[in-house]
């Protein structure tokens, strides 16, 4: 008999991709389907998936373990949101309303809104109330049924802020049961004191930020923004060479708001992704493609930015890339962290099958984080992290769109949301 020490029955439907590395293509969407099914973890690892009935003939559920009833829900692997901003202080509403009377972004921006607003109020939290916010995001998360989570600085942009704003998230992730992988994004803009003055960020980047943010490991990968409001190709190529010479992995905002060739730079760097894409040419995912980059589709973004192009989630997985959905949660274009959510826009808005964007959300964005042989998928040897929906089938997740039905969430092997309730 296989021994367990947490298992879940009842299940109605259970969907996962599977393996160890992202998948594309016709692949993309092939799931594994078991129903009428069971899960079972020991110590935090899974070591059962298939039939409630071969369950009960092979697994055994130790004294003091715990069997928990997904009444006919749906079993589907703990999100992995792989693009996150959320270690900020201060929302930033009455810029929203001011766009839907009609002022653009770049207005607000020219009067020291939007990025600079919010690194104007990151910096003046404390380390302390900046890692009560990100842990109560890091909850709020959770209860929507992610499991792991990337989490971006860059609202620091010197060197003091951008290490406060890293280790207040080194610092809300000990002991809390969210998995969190973490990303120096110093080059999201030139902040404000450096508008007269780039080369003098450029250099503190390269030769401070960067070295500072290696050695003290508090960042796995290095991101730019690639815009002709952040930074172009070459810069963008010094900084993320650098991260690359100081062992980081490196992302990419890409191509977001116009074709600026930065999938291309991610193909050439190796890049882990290559995120946005709206406005990537033909020939950069094809140089994606051939270099493995997986594309972050964020297609929540996409719409609450009003733009006109739609999220390119059908032209990624044409192109033959390994596509990840994310929820690029921040304060200003796109203030919602839940990874359901970025399903329906991926699906309704971006053009992928239901079971494209449970493989995006789950598999291959682990895959983008380098944590695929880790979680991602129900699978023994995994970790045990997954979610309990209260529908019959994966389907519904979509399809009623608009309301996150989570019921149970389980991170590591443990219950952490039960009955909706975070406990
Ligand atoms: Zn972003």
């Amino acid at each position: 008999m296989i021994k367990a020490d947490l298992a879940i029955v009842g299940i109605a439907e259970l969907a996962t991709p599977e393996g160890l590395a992202a998948r594309s293509g016709p692949d993309l969407g092939r799931l594994k389907i078991v129903e009428n099914a069971a899960v079972a973890a020991r110590e935090g690892t899974i070591v059962f998936v298939g039939t409630e009935r071969d369950f009960r003939q092979t697994v055994e559920v130790e004294p003091g373990g715990r069997t928990v009833d997904a009444a006919g829900g749906t079993v589907l692997p703990g999100f992995v949101d792989a693009h996150t901003h959320l270690a900020f202080a201060g929302w930033r509403e009455s810029e929203f309303d001011e766009r839907l009377r009609g002022a653009t972004y770049s207005e607000i921006a020219a009067r020291g809104g939007g990025i600079l607003s919010t690194v104007a109020s990151t910096r003046a939290a404390s380390r302390e109330v900046l890692s009560d916010l990100v842990r109560e995001r890091f909850n709020a998360m959770l209860g929507l049924g992610t499991t792991t989570t990337e989490v971006k600085s860059g609202y620091g942009l010197s060197v003091d802020d951008e290490l406060k704003q890293l280790d207040a998230v080194r610092l809300a992730a000990e002991g809390h049961p969210m998995t969190v992988v973490t990303t120096f994004l110093g080059a999201h803009t030139v902040p404000a004191e450096h508008r007269e003055s780039r080369a003098d960020y450029l250099d503190a980047l390269v030769g401070e930020m960067i070295p500072r943010v290696a050695e003290a490991k508090l960042a796995r990968y290095a991101d730019a923004f690639v815009d002709a409001h952040a930074f172009g190709l070459d810069e963008a190529r010094r900084v993320l060479t650098t991260a690359l010479d100081h062992g980081l992995g490196v992302r990419l905002h890409a191509d977001q708001l116009a074709d600026d060739g930065a999938a291309s730079l991610a193909a050439e760097l190796g890049a882990a992704s290559a995120d946005h894409l709206e406005y990537a040419s033909d020939a950069g995912l094809e140089a994606m493609a051939r270099a493995g980059t997986c594309g972050v589709l964020l297609p929540a973004a996409t719409f609450f930015l009003m733009m006109e192009r739609r999220p390119p989630g059908r032209r990624l997985v044409d192109a033959g890339l390994p596509v990840a959905v994310a929820t690029d949660f921040n304060p200003g274009s796109c203030p919602n962290e839940s990874m359901t959510a970025a399903l329906w826009f991926a699906c309704l808005w971006g053009g992928l099958t239901v079971d494209e964007a449970i493989t995006g959300a789950t598999l291959n964005a682990a895959h983008s984080l380098g944590m695929a042989a880790e979680t991602g998928s129900l699978e023994p040897g995994k970790r045990a992290d997954l979610t309990v929906h209260a529908v019959p089938n994966r389907y519904h997740l979509v399809y009623r769109f608009g309301v996150p039905r989570v019921r149970t969430v389980v991170a590591g092997g443990n219950v952490v949301v039960d009955d909706g309730q975070l406990l």
